[in-house]
């Protein structure tokens, strides 16, 4: 097990810059979430730290070794990606073990270590299959396998569960966590779905076009955004944004309020008319056309009685507001 530290880790692809000083420590057992929208750099650091991709500028040190230089293989990091790649004339047992074969393990040694893997992951039974008789989540439960059975000191995660569909996403994302648990072992698990992160991680970075955000716990950032790409990515239905007369109101540039801190009911001092509704039975979404001609999205609980060119009162809960200077970074 390692910890791995990131310091002023930069990345050129040619005239490019695309991860811009870059500085992380992510302690020894935790398990880590990067995530941000596409294209923002999350890929190209995990894979810098995998050593897949050089580090143009800074240092990448994993438990006290200095791998800046060092080959991937050197680097003691196991890599599971979306797509999940198992050979298909091989059988669970044989894709497990293939990466300890070559590196010339004793056969018993592969036996025991495919065996364990296979009963952390729950694949005991279909050790004899082929790929192509398993389902998606079985599949990149072998996948992970791979990785289990190199006893890596940290794994690397990049967007494993994509492929898969909604139902199948929410139970792997809980074997993982649940694997985590059990091995102990420092993760780095790469996502642009904020529900991943927040349900999974002891710490998230937000990345933004190859700069860190904020670095906190799922609950740090969702009370205490440090500025508004933070705010407004973290926590779905987003967070309502305003900046007239309101955010003045509050001395701020711009003020922010999260759909389920808004009450409805008569003296609210905001004041606006109902317009799309979605009914979900345990939550109504509802978007409220406010009288200053701005629009918020109010979650309330259960059913709600209300419907298009209803007129209602909001007010934010005490102390739920966020402001934000003209920069965008959150006010004290
Ligand atoms: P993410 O994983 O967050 O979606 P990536 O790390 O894949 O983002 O990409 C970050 C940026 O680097 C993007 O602008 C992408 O186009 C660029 N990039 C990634 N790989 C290469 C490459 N091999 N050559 C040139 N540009 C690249
Ligand atoms: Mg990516």
């Amino acid at each position: 097990m390692s910890g791995v530290t990131l310091q002023k880790v930069v990345k050129r692809f040619g005239e490019a810059q695309v991860i811009h000083g870059v500085d992380l420590t992510i302690e020894d057992g935790e398990f880590c979430v990067f995530v941000g929208p596409s294209g923002c750099g999350k890929s190209t650091l995990l894979r810098m730290v995998a050593g897949l991709e050089e580090t143009s500028e800074g240092s990448i040190r994993i438990g006290n070794r200095d791998v800046t230089q060092a080959d991937p293989s050197e680097r003691g990091v196991a890599m599971v990606f979306q797509t999940y790649a198992l050979y298909p004339h091989m059988t669970v047992a044989e894709n497990m073990g293939f990466g300890l074969k070559m590196t010339g393990h004793p056969k018993a040694e592969i036996d025991r270590k495919v065996a364990e893997a296979a009963r952390i992951l729950k694949l005991d039974d279909l050790l004899a299959r082929k790929p192509k008789a398993l389902s998606g989540g079985q599949r990149q439960r072998v996948a992970i396998g791979r990785a289990i059975v190199r006893e890596p000191s940290a794994f690397l995660f990049d967007e494993p569960l994509s492929n898969l569909d909604a139902a199948l996403r929410v139970g792997m994302r809980q074997e993982i966590t649940e694997l985590h648990q059990s091995l102990k072992t420092t993760m780095i698990y790469v996502t642009h779905d904020q529900v991943e992160a927040m349900t999974m991680a002891d710490k998230i970075v937000v990345l933004n076009a190859g700069r860190v955000e904020q670095v906190g716990s799922p609950l740090e950032l969702y009370h205490r955004p440090q500025n508004l790409f933070v705010a407004g990515f973290i926590g779905s239905p987003k967070m309502n944004v305003l900046d007239g007369a309101e955010a003045a109101k509050h001395g701020a540039a711009t003020i922010g309020v999260r759909p389920e801190h808004l009450d409805i009911g008569a003296g609210g001092p905001w004041q606006g008319t109902v317009g799309l509704t979605e009914h979900l039975g345990s939550d109504t979404f509802l978007k409220v056309t406010l009288d200053s001609g701005e629009v918020v999205t109010v979650r309330a609980n259960g059913d709600v009685a209300l419907h298009h060119g209803d007129r209602v009162s909001l007010a934010p809960q005490v102390g739920k507001i966020h402001r934000f200077g003209a920069d965008g970074k959150a006010l004290a």
